[in-house]
């Protein structure tokens, strides 16, 4: 399955793209963690990038389509893919209908998760990351067994810099700016799939796979 998760900041794109990607086997490719490594390994791109996401801009189309299409390009992708956070423009959208076309692919869907922006703050606000394997808590809906640490890992537990209130309202309007025009791009071409993104983290599982057993994308 090759699939496009949709959706503002804090919808829950990221939780649901792990399950999904843990329970079918299927790579996820969230251009917001590839950006993040990059930033922290200080590679050529993460300081293209980091001065854009620390105000939580979108970074440069150029950029994040080069990142993209090289990902796409890996072996480990030949069975589907996920991606999340990935296209945010409408360039991006169809520079990968063309990657895709040219390897005579296209996506099956692409599920857009309609969320309340009361819903996002919440999320992105209450949000804890682990430093050293990038799992994801809640300080109120999540949270970890020890305070500020890591039940996989034991590694300490931080708040994204871009999580922080000025941050997160500027991730909105960009979202509401840049990106939300997708959800008509995609609805145009009939591949759109829309869940509730306000539903918690299992009901909202439920709904995909039940949606993915409709169209065959599963057994
Ligand atoms: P995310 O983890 O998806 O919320 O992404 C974090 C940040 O990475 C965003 O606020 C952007 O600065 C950058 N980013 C991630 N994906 C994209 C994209 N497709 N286009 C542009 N910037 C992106």
């Amino acid at each position: 399955m090759r699939l496009i998760f949709l959706g503002p900041p804090g919808a829950g794109k990221g939780t649901q793209a792990k399950a999904i990607s843990k329970k079918f086997k299927v790579v996820h490719i969230s251009t917001g963690d590839i950006l993040r490594e990059a930033v922290k390994n200080k590679s050529e791109i993460g300081k293209q990038a980091k001065a854009f996401m620390d105000k939580g801009d979108l970074v440069p189309d150029e950029l994040v389509i080069k990142v993209v299409v090289e990902r796409l390009a890996r072996p480990d992708t030949a069975e589907g893919f996920i991606l999340d956070g990935f296209p945010r423009t409408e360039k991006q959208a169809t520079s990968l209908d063309s990657e895709l076309e040219k390897a005579g692919l296209t996506v099956d869907s692409v599920i857009y998760f309609d969320t309340s922006e009361e819903t996002s703050v919440k999320r992105l606000s209450g949000r804890r990351v682990c430093k050293n394997c990038g799992a994801n808590y809640h300080t109120i809906t999540m949270r970890p067994k020890k305070d500020r640490v890591c039940d996989i890992c034991a590694g300490e537990l931080y708040q994204r810099e871009d999580d922080k209130e000025v941050t997160v309202k500027n991730r909105l309007k960009v979202y509401q700016q840049q990106t939300a025009g997708l959800i008509d791009y995609y609805k145009s071409r009939g591949s759109l799939k829309t869940v509730c993104g306000d539903l918690n983290v299992d009901g909202l599982l439920n709904k995909m796979v039940e949606f993915f057993k409709e169209q065959s994308f599963i057994r």
